[in-house]
């Protein structure tokens, strides 16, 4: 089965014996599940934190769309990465870590490394050296995100997993940006991949949560258990939200492609910006890695504009169509300036050191008409 069938069909296949024949999944709200006999569970629910019909429907579908065995749901993406950190890591590790992360992660690191005396590494990633000369003896994870966020930056899933796994070393990747309806890091060799389901895999900005989906059963066994442990579980409710989200991924992750290349290429060759950050463009030094290891360049663009940051403030402030907001995914377009919104919890020498500017503007393209987009920017492009 292809990837639209999938999306619509895996994990909500109708029940005709038993059931309804609903071709929806229900949000089932129940909290416990009665069993026949102590042994016997109907169908194997027993709690809801354990497991719940919706969320596992959602959690299939999930699997699935990145061709992995497994997928487990999450209250939110932050809850996804703090369980594989509890599931993964002891005192005394060491993880890897790409310089450009979600500014979330990094300050969930930051905190978590210091309190459990795990020891967190940055390196620049888009060069696989840089990893490879910080592999210790005690290195167990490599985290990566590519495309990074805010500037675009990739590293080669395919070349640094081989050199993890020469190593013993578990490799994660943050595929928030791409979705694997634009690439899919099991098959190039990663071990797990993590979502924040937030953004475009939900895609209608109306549910917060996460999501890890990966084919290894010894790590899921453990993810699992900490899952349940922890807590960090998708609601039915927004479990029901996020399927009926995922249902038109396809469909929406190739327009928000579309109307982004149309978007990178007109900001490209405005004078009033300076540099534009998206791997569609011939003129992103790794478009080659893009091409390469993705089926497509995504709905995000970085920009940097050609003025003080006051300008850059006045600029996002000023446009109609493109809200002011945090985020990203959804059907809606979204602007931020990530040194004061996103990523503000990075300290700034960091900030500078990674190349985050406080002019660099980070925006998400929706899926609105592009003509009306363009409009937009030109318009406040032209008041600066
Ligand atoms: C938003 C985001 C997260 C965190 O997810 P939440 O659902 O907000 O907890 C992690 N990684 C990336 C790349 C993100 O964009």
């Amino acid at each position: 089965m292809k990837f639209e069938t999938r999306a619509i069909r895996i994990g909500e296949e109708p029940d005709m014996e038993n059931g309804s024949g609903d071709v929806v999944i229900p949000i089932h709200l129940s909290t416990t599940f009665a069993r026949r006999s102590i042994e016997r569970l109907p169908k194997g629910y027993e709690y809801s934190r354990t497991g719940n019909p919706t969320r596992h429907a959602l959690e299939r579908k999930l699997a699935s769309l990145e061709d992995a065995k497994f997928g487990l749901a999450f209250s939110s993406g932050m809850a996804a990465e703090t369980t594989i950190l509890l599931a993964l890591l002891k005192k005394g590790e060491h993880v890897i870590a790409f310089d450009d992360l979600y500014g979330g992660t990094k300050r969930l690191f930051r905190t978590f490394g210091k309190r459990f005396g795990i020891e967190f590494e940055y390196v620049d990633a888009r060069y696989a050296e840089n990893v490879r000369s910080a592999i210790r003896e005690n290195t167990k994870l490599i985290w990566l995100e590519t495309p990074t966020n805010p500037l675009m930056k990739m590293c080669d899933i395919g070349e640094i997993s081989e050199m993890a796994h020469e190593n013993g070393i578990i490799v994660a990747v943050d595929n928030t940006f791409a979705t694997p309806y634009f690439q899919r890091p099991l098959g190039l060799g990663a071990d797990i991949v993590v979502h924040s389901t937030t953004k475009y895999i939900n895609g209608h900005s109306d549910s917060v949560g996460g999501a890890i989906m990966l084919s290894d059963e010894e790590i899921y066994e453990e993810l699992k258990f900490h899952q349940n442990s922890s807590g960090a579980i998708l609601s039915p409710f927004d479990s029901y939200m996020t399927l009926r989200g995922i249902k038109t991924l396809a469909l929406r992750m190739r327009e928000h492609e579309r109307n982004a290349m149309r978007i990178a290429g007109f900001l490209e060759s405005h004078p009033k910006v300076n540099r534009v950050y998206y791997p569609g463009l011939d003129s992103h030094p790794q478009h080659g890695l893009a091409k390469k290891q993705m089926h497509g360049f995504g709905g995000m663009i970085s920009f940097e504009i050609n003025g003080t940051v006051e300008d850059a403030v006045r600029f996002t402030e000023s446009l109609q169509l493109f809200s002011l907001a945090e985020s990203l995914g959804g059907v809606e377009s979204l602007i931020e300036i990530p040194a004061l919104m996103t990523h503000s919890s990075v300290p700034e020498e960091e900030r500078e050191r990674i190349g985050i500017s406080d002019t660099l503007i980070r925006m998400s393209v929706g899926i609105e008409n592009v003509e009306d987009l363009i409009e937009d920017i030109e318009g406040g492009l032209k008041r600066l």
